[in-house]
This record gives C-alpha cells, structure tokens and sequence, in this order.
C-alpha cells in the first residue's frame, strides 16, 4: 500500500514544478502505513484558483503551552491561558493539523475553521502532522478523531495522519536501577501502532457507534502513517538520533508540500520538524529540539518559522539549589539539553533567514512576556510571541 502513496506523490511531484526550495529537497515519499488512499488528489486549476481564493492561506495557534499541561497566566489578562501545542494552517478551505496536545479538540471548535453548526466544524481536516511522540503533542489526538465522528468528519477521504515511526530500541536507563517495561512486546510504538491500540481501546465505544448508531466506519475517519527515514541517513535512536541530513519530502497535496528533518529532542527518536511549502508562502515548525542544524538547513528563507523555546532561568530555579533527586537532575537535563532556550531562538532564526520567528510551545506557560521579547537578541526578523487562537497570515506574494 505505501507504493500508492510513492506512486502518486512521484506523479505529483512530475506534474507540479510548484514550490520555492523544492530542488535541494530529496525526492522520495518515505511513508508506510495500514494502507493509503491517495495522499495526492488532483484538481484542475480552476478549482484550485476558486478554494483558495475563498479563504486566505493562514495559520491559527490553537495551543501554544510548553508541556503536558494547561497554563493559566493571569499577570498576562484573563484571556492568556495556553492550551497544549497543536497549530492549524489553513490553506483554501483544508487544513492542516501539526501536533495535537491538550485541548486541540476544543481549541479547533472555537478556531471555527470549518461550517457553522452543532455537528460540524472539523469537515476541513485533511491530514495531521506530529513532530515526535511526546505526550504533550499527542495526548489529544484521538479526541480530534472521536470528536471529529461528531463534528464534520469523515470528509470524502480519511484523515491522513503522518507521524514517525517505532523507536526501534528503548531508551537507556538514568540513574541506577531497572525500570519495568511496557507493553514489551512492541514497546517503542510508531504512528500507525498507537492509532490501532487507540481503536482497539476505544472498541467498545466504537462497535457501539457503527452498530447502533450506524455511524461510519472508524477507518473511514483516519488513516495512520509512519514516516520513514530514509535509509541513506542512517540515523540510530541511541547512538545518532539526528545526523546530518537534507529534509526529504512526507507528502505532497494539491495545497501542500511537506519536508521533514530529524532534530535533536534527547532521547526522543525520530523527533521531526517540519516544512509546509504553498503557493502563498512557507512554513516550518520546529517541533520540540535543541538548536538543530538539521532545522536550519531545512528552514532557510523561510517565511515563517515557528519555534518552541524554554526559559533556562525558570529550568534552572525549578528545585532550587543542589543536591538533586535522580528525578529532578534527569528532568533538569532533559529541559536544557532537549530544548532551545531564549538566547538561542533568536541566533536559529537568524541562520535560517526566517523573516518571521513564531514562538510557540513556550515553557513556562505563564512566563511574563517581557521574558520572551528577549528572543529577539541575535534576530534582524519579525519577532511574534504566540498566543492561543492567534491567526497569523502566510500570504506573502501577490497572486497572479
Ligand atoms: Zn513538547
Ligand atoms: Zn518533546
């Protein structure tokens, strides 16, 4: 099944010259998954023109927290809580979905990026992104497909979702001792593994609705996908996570040309970021690393860059002074080395050539925003700090 999707990706690629950039990009569409239909749809310009045309090429921050968890930050007005990080851009009348932390279903409702009414909303969604298999970027996810049963979906085609992979091996133990495994028959789980164990945990609810309710069927909602890397790099889960390597093509629409590099998110493997290229611009997003090369390389020129970002002060004021519990250094280590910290934002944006540095996944949630103007030091771009529900237009050349 994953040759359908290559076969129709090499056929769109052949049919469309489209996007800036895409020429130092490599040429394969490294995806498998339960199977696929179409990842490529072809409309004729004419529709094109007439979606796009209808709705500005836009994206919507629906969460912009760092972490598992909901931020409150009231010394920022009543309105500054950051759900978990997930963004939406909108391209004609699709979208797109890159992360889905917590709050992404009721975040996306109050976007109303889609038909006004009690059952509809999320008819728009066309593929979900994740950048790595963190909690806090996915903990939500299947609430956008079960709330999605409810609220618009399924479209004519399932929702594609493209994330990575299986580990392949697990992490090495910090500090002493043995930690009982999970799962330890498949226990580094991919995209398309964790999607299944959602259906089968969710089997009851979902027999329920396809029987009693006649609701259609859950494979026609989502479509899980794992990004595979491609074997030239030779990345290792332990020994090297991100090497050097040119961005490589996930997936390409009639809207969207999505590129993917693997970043430096510790011992998260495969993290990725990604590059969304359309004809009103690009975009690129981080997803959760340290200063990445990686990242750089993939994002240069780039309209916007958004990018997460820690303030090592509040990291390093957590537990106040030493000594440390095994627990606490290992989360200390974790934040500073798998992460991009305030005076480092800026200096990646400026390599990049971002003209536009978008701070989102901002850890502490409730940091006063004066803390992350200061991303702005080694940066000649336009600085924007994320707020949930922000809207920030791609568009940046005049259409034609
Ligand atoms: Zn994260
Ligand atoms: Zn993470």
């Amino acid at each position: 099944m994953c040759n359908l999707i290559h076969e129709a990706h090499q056929h769109s690629l052949s049919r469309r010259g489209l996007l800036a950039g895409a020429a130092t990009l490599g040429a394969s569409a490294l995806i498998s998954g339960l199977g696929a239909s179409g990842a490529s749809a072809a409309v004729s310009t004419a529709q094109k023109n007439a979606a796009a045309s209808r709705d500005r090429t836009r994206l919507v921050l629906l969460g912009t927290a760092g972490g598992p968890m909901t931020w409150m930050a009231p010394h920022n007005g009543p309105d500054r809580t950051r759900h978990g990080i997930a963004t939406a851009l909108v391209v004609g009348d699709k979208f797109y979905l890159i992360d889905c932390g917590m709050g992404v279903a009721h975040q996306l409702r109050l976007a109303e990026l889609g038909k006004d009414g009690d059952f509809a909303g999320f008819e728009g969604l066309s593929s979900i992104f994740l950048t790595h298999l963190h909690s806090d970027h996915t903990m939500d996810y299947f609430n956008v497909v079960l709330a999605g049963w409810y609220h618009g979906l399924p479209g004519p085609e399932p929702v594609q979702v493209f994330g990575p992979g299986r580990r392949g091996s697990l992490p090495p133990i910090h500090g002493t001792g043995n930690v009982e495994i999970i799962n330890p028959e498949n226990p580094t789980p991919g995209t398309v593994d964790m999607t299944e164990y959602l259906i089968q945990a969710y089997a009851t609810d979902i027999n329920d609705r396809m029987r009693d309710s006649r609701k259609p069927h859950i494979r026609n909602l989502v479509n899980a996908n794992d990004i595979m890397i491609p074997h030239h790099v030779q990345a290792n889960a332990n020994s090297r996570p991100a090497p050097a390597m040119d961005p490589f093509i996930v997936m390409e629409d009639d809207r969207v040309r999505v590129s993917a590099t693997l970043v430096d998110h510790g011992a998260v493997f495969p993290a990725y970021a990604f590059r969304f290229d359309t004809e009103d611009g690009s975009v690129v997003f981080s997803g959760d690393t340290a200063p990445s090369e990686n990242l750089i390389k993939m994002a240069q020129g780039t309209d916007i860059l958004i990018h997460e970002v820690i303030d090592a002060d509040w990291v390093n004021a957590l537990y106040g002074e030493p000594p440390y519990t095994e627990e606490e250094q290992g989360f200390i280590q974790h934040l500073l080395l798998s992460h991009t910290t305030i005076e480092q934002v800026g200096p990646v944006a400026e390599a990049a050539g971002a003209k536009s540095l978008v701070l989102s996944h901002v850890a502490p949630g409730n940091n006063p925003r004066q803390r992350w103007k200061k991303a702005q030091a080694g940066y000649s771009g336009k600085l924007i700090i994320g707020e949930d529900l922000m809207e920030i237009n791609v568009r940046t050349r005049a259409r034609t």
